[in-house]
């Protein structure tokens, strides 16, 4: 096992009707922004709870903010911050809204051009507002980590970035709340969820048992409850379990000692950065590729990874890998996710300004052994044709 440095403040209150905990939650004497998305929060009452929940507090909102949130569109909250004063946060919605809120806590507070908290990676925030959350849909992790990903639309740059001080202070996971999303949303948290798994795992041994059969727990838990959560929306302890796999995906603890990927997942925002896909549908299409291609340097972990979560038994190593990847591809399709570019209409054209984008935001060595070079994603983009 590595070294490293396991810190998450982010206090998790779960269950039915948890939304009523912001009256403890809250400070009582905080002035509150609620952000959410588009229609959703409002359509479903999730809206009306939270203010409701939230009291006598000064309460303002801000609507609008799209999937994979636009910078554009959060500085415009930037600015709502701070004119009127705000100085609490409170996200309800999925990861845009949780991801666009770690940016407006930010940047709200940080002097200097705020665009370079994402040139930065964050490591220029001091300080941030701040916030809870509110999780109506479960798959990025994003309620309780430290990461973001904002897309300035302009430059068509999809970049993430990290800081301590974007951890939520709380965040409120309702099960029910989630009874309202389209198949296609919960499909995508399934897949999502999966590779934030695999991208702390699949990599190669690292002589930690415990963070293997956490990473391998997961996995097959959405193995298992990823078709029911499907087909049964409103089945309250498999929804349960959806939300809190999917927060334990990527919080931090199953990355903790072990070398971590992230190619398919920067290769990836590529995909959304130019042509919008949702941001599982990139990594449905990216990570099997991805995989056949270091196929050799990964193999042991492919080998523990197909016997361990699909029992595989029989064949060589290399039968066993390509088994693994293969019912991980299937796995996809099965949840409704695409795992080809042409599905999506995309061709062999669209390959190289993918590349170049890649190579512009500095994403040129990839990978736990930074050997991901743009001539590799290039491969892969082909192999995913
Ligand atoms: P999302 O973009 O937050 O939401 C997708 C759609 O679901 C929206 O149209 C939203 O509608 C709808 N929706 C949300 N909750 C709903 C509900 N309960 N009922 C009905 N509709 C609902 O999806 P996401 O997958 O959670 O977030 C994706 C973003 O997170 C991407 O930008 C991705 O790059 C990022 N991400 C972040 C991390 C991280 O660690 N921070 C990790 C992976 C991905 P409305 O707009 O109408 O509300
Ligand atoms: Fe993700």
């Amino acid at each position: 096992m590595n070294s490293f440095d396991f810190y998450n403040p982010t206090h998790i209150a779960f269950g039915e009707g948890k939304i009523a905990d912001l009256n403890k939650l809250v400070p009582a004497e905080a002035r509150v922004l609620v952000l959410f998305g588009g229609e959703s929060a409002r359509r479903t009452g999730t809206l009306d709870e939270v203010t409701t929940a939230l009291g006598e507090r000064q309460v303002t909102l801000f609507g609008g903010i799209e999937p994979n949130p636009s910078f554009e569109t959060l500085m415009e909250a930037v600015a709502q911050v701070r004119e009127q004063g705000v100085d609490y946060l409170l996200a309800v919605g999925g990861g845009s809204v949780i991801d666009g809120t770690k940016f407006v806590a930010a940047a709200s507070v940080f002097e200097g051009d705020e665009w370079e908290i994402l040139t930065q990676g964050g490591r220029n925030i001091e300080r941030a507002l701040p916030f809870g959350s509110v999780l109506t849909l479960p798959a990025t992790g994003s309620e309780m980590n430290k990461g973001a990903v904002v897309t300035r639309k302009s430059l068509k740059a999809k970049l993430p970035f990290h800081s301590n001080h974007v951890f939520p202070a709380f965040s409120i996971l309702d099960p029910t709340k989630t009874y309202t999303l389209p198949l296609r949303q919960v499909g995508n948290g399934v897949v999502d969820a999966f590779v934030h798994v695999v991208e702390q795992y699949l990599t190669y041994p690292a002589q930690a048992p415990v963070q293997d059969r956490f990473a391998e727990g997961l996995l097959q838990t959405l193995v298992e409850i990823g078709p029911q959560t499907l087909a049964e929306p409103e089945n309250y302890q498999v929804r349960a379990s959806m939300m809190w796999t999917a927060t334990l995906a990527l919080n931090g603890l199953i990355g903790s000692g072990v070398p971590q990927d992230w190619a398919t997942h920067m290769l990836g925002h590529e995909l959304t950065a130019l042509h919008n896909l949702d941001h599982a549908q990139t990594l449905a299409i990216v990570l099997p590729a991805m995989l056949r291609e270091r196929k050799a340097a990964k193999l042991d972990k492919l080998v523990q990874y197909g016997e361990r979560v699909w029992n595989i038994r029989d064949g060589s190593a290399e039968d066993k890998a390509e088994a693994a990847i293969a019912k991980t591809e299937a796995f996809f399709e099965s949840l409704g996710v695409k795992t080809r570019l042409s599905d999506y209409d995309l061709g062999e054209q669209h390959i190289e300004p993918l590349i170049a984008s890649l190579e512009s935001h500095g994403m040129v060595k990839l990978g736990e052994h930074g050997d991901v070079t743009p001539e590799v994603c290039r491969r892969v983009l082909q192999a995913s044709l």
